[in-house]
């Protein structure tokens, strides 16, 4: 009896230190209070809140500029139809026309959905002299912008998946 009992409690205990993937954690946002995907309205969240909120490496991209590896990402060479929206604050940011397969390892778009979707700020870190890309409601790092993508804009918003939601067409 005691270890059929204890066999349950470990079975227990086991299914709930199971990490809940990425997926789970930022298609429900419960526990995000800031995150909209209607309201647009500017937010002036700290850093210290955002981390008690956002899965650490969510956090890390997005509030202390990281870069998630290359080729590693959901969404690096995904070409399904819909809409991405920032995984932080649900802001829309890119639409699936304007993504293209590039070589880089990291999805990237040629513009994005309105001029008003994000903000650019000189970075000068890692000695190199490039414009990062933060999204405009929530002020997340998202990525950097380069002048070497395709047609009609030649730009390049190499972005992290990881600070990205996206929905698929008709949904
Ligand atoms: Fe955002």
């Amino acid at each position: 009896m005691m270890r059929i009992l204890a066999i349950i409690i470990l079975m227990f205990a086991v299914t709930e230190c199971k990490p809940q993937s990425k997926d789970t954690e930022m298609k429900e946002h419960k526990h995000n209070p800031y995150y909209s995907r209607t309201d647009t309205t500017h937010l002036n969240v700290t850093d210290a809140e955002w981390k008690k909120i956002l899965p650490a490496e969510v956090y890390r991209v997005a509030r202390e500029s990281g870069t998630e590896y290359p080729f590693t990402g959901e969404y690096w060479d995904s070409e399904a139809k819909g809409t991405y929206y920032c995984a932080v604050c649900g802001n829309k940011l890119f639409r699936s026309t304007a993504k293209f397969a590039s070589s880089c390892g990291w999805p990237s778009f040629f513009e994005s959905v309105n001029p008003d979707a994000v903000n650019y700020w000189p970075d000068n870190s890692m000695g190199m002299s490039r414009i990062e890309v933060e999204c405009a409601r929530c002020d997340s790092h998202l990525g950097h912008i380069f002048d070497d993508g395709p047609k009609p804009t030649g730009k390049r918003y190499c972005m992290n998946s990881i600070v990205l939601d996206f929905e698929p067409d008709g949904k």
